[in-house]
C-alpha cells in the first residue's frame, strides 16, 4: 500500500528536469545541479490544528506545504528546482493522497519544480516538505544588510491569511459582498504565492529581504535583528486587499494586517535611489509592492500612525514557543 501511495504521488507530479539523474524509486535521488551555482536549501513541516485548520481540503494542504517552502526560496531570491516529501497520514488513504497530489503538483508545474523523492509514513497528520533552488554565488538574499536611511516595503497585501483563519464556517454572512470577502481571504489562507519572480527581481538591489510568514512586525523585526537596525512602519501604509478592506473594521484590520501570519509576501529593504526602478520591475511580475517604513538607527521594530505616535501591539506575530 505504501508503494501504491507512492506511484499517486510520483505519477501526478511528474514536472521532468534534465537535472534530475535519478528520481523517485531508488534508495536516493541523484541531481546534477547546474555549474558554477550555489544550491539554496528550506524545509517546513506543516501539522494539524497549528499550521492548517482541520477542516483543510486536502488539495489546499498539497499547494501549502509546497507554497511555504517556495516562499523561503523566494526569500532568498533563488530559483526553485526540487522538492522532497515527506507524508506522514494516520491510515493509507487514497483519495487524500491524489487530492493532496493534486495540489501539489498544481503549484509545482507553475514553478517548474520536480518531486525528486521523500518519504511515506504512519502517524498523526503532518506533511514535511524540503526544496533545493539555485543562485549565483554569494548572491543570495539576507535578513541582514539593511543600513540606516533604506526605505522598507512590502509585496502584494497583508493580513488576509490570518482573517480567513477567522472565518472558518459558512452560514455566518450577513450578505453576499461578505461572504464572497469570507471566500477570497480563505484563499489566501490555504493557497498562498510564493513571490519567487519577485524575489529574483530583488535579488542583488534588495539590502535585506524576509517572507512573512509569523507576521509582519515579528518577521519585520527578525530583519532589524539581523541587520542591526531599527525599523519604523507606518501603519496607515500598510496594504489591504479589498476583501480585507470588506470584511473588518481599520482597528481590526490592523491587528490582522501587523501581527497576522501566513501571508508569505516579501518584506524588503531597499536604498532609496533604488525605489523607482525596483517598483518598476516589481510590478512587471504581477505582484507590486508598497512602502510601508523606514529604517533607522538602533534596534527594534516600531509601528507608528499617521502622527508618527507608537501603536502599541498585544501580539507581533507568531511563535512555537512563547
Ligand atoms: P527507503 O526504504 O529506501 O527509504 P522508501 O520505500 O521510503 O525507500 O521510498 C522509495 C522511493 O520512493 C524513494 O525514492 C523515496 O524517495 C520515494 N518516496 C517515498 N515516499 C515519498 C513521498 N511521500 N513523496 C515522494 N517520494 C517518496
Ligand atoms: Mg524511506
Amino acid at each position: 500500500m505504501e508503494f501504491e501511495l507512492i506511484e499517486i504521488l510520483r505519477s501526478r507530479c511528474d514536472v521532468a528536469r534534465a537535472d534530475v539523474r535519478v528520481g523517485i524509486g531508488d534508495d536516493a535521488a541523484v541531481l546534477a545541479p547546474p555549474a558554477g551555482h550555489a544550491l539554496v536549501a528550506a524545509t517546513d513541516t506543516l501539522i494539524e490544528h497549528v499550521h492548517f485548520p482541520i477542516a483543510t481540503r486536502p488539495e489546499d494542504l498539497g499547494w501549502k506545504s509546497l507554497a511555504v517552502n517556495l516562499s523561503d526560496l523566494a526569500a532568498m531570491g533563488a530559483s526553485p528546482a526540487w522538492a522532497m516529501l515527506a507524508l506522514t497520514l494516520p491510515s493509507a488513504d487514497r483519495e487524500f493522497v491524489e487530492r493532496f497530489a493534486d495540489g501539489f503538483a498544481a503549484l509545482a508545474a507553475q514553478h517548474h519544480v520536480a518531486l525528486i523523492g521523500g518519504d511515506t509514513t504512519k502517524g498523526p497528520l503532518a506533511v514535511t516538505v524540503s526544496v533545493i533552488g539555485f543562485v549565483p554565488p554569494g548572491r543570495a538574499m539576507l535578513r541582514s544588510g539593511a543600513h540606516p536611511g533604506d526605505l522598507v516595503f512590502v509585496t502584494g497585501t497583508v493580513g488576509d491569511a490570518a482573517a480567513g483563519l477567522r472565518f472558518p464556517f459558512e452560514g455566518l454572512f450577513q450578505n453576499e459582498a461578505t461572504a464572497e470577502a469570507c471566500d477570497a481571504l480563505r484563499a489566501r489562507l490555504d493557497r498562498p504565492t510564493p513571490r519567487i519572480a519577485a524575489g529574483q527581481v530583488l535579488r542583488g538591489r534588495a539590502s535585506a529581504c524576509i517572507d512573512v510568514s509569523d507576521g509582519l512586525v515579528a518577521d519585520v523585526g527578525h530583519l532589524a535583528k539581523k541587520s542591526g537596525v531599527g525599523i519604523e512602519l507606518n501603519a496607515p501604509s500598510l496594504p489591504a486587499s479589498p476583501a480585507l478592506l470588506q470584511a473588518f473594521e481599520a482597528a481590526e484590520r490592523l491587528v490582522l494586517q501587523a501581527s497576522g501570519g501566513d501571508d508569505y509576501e516579501l518584506a524588503f529593504t531597499l536604498p532609496r535611489a533604488q525605489e523607482a526602478a525596483v517598483m518598476r520591475d516589481l510590478a512587471k511580475t504581477g505582484s507590486g509592492a508598497t512602502r510601508i517604513g523606514r529604517v533607522v538607527e538602533g534596534s527594534g521594530v516600531k509601528l507608528l500612525d499617521a502622527n508618527g505616535a507608537e501603536i502599541a501591539l498585544a501580539k507581533r506575530g507568531w511563535n512555537h514557543f512563547p
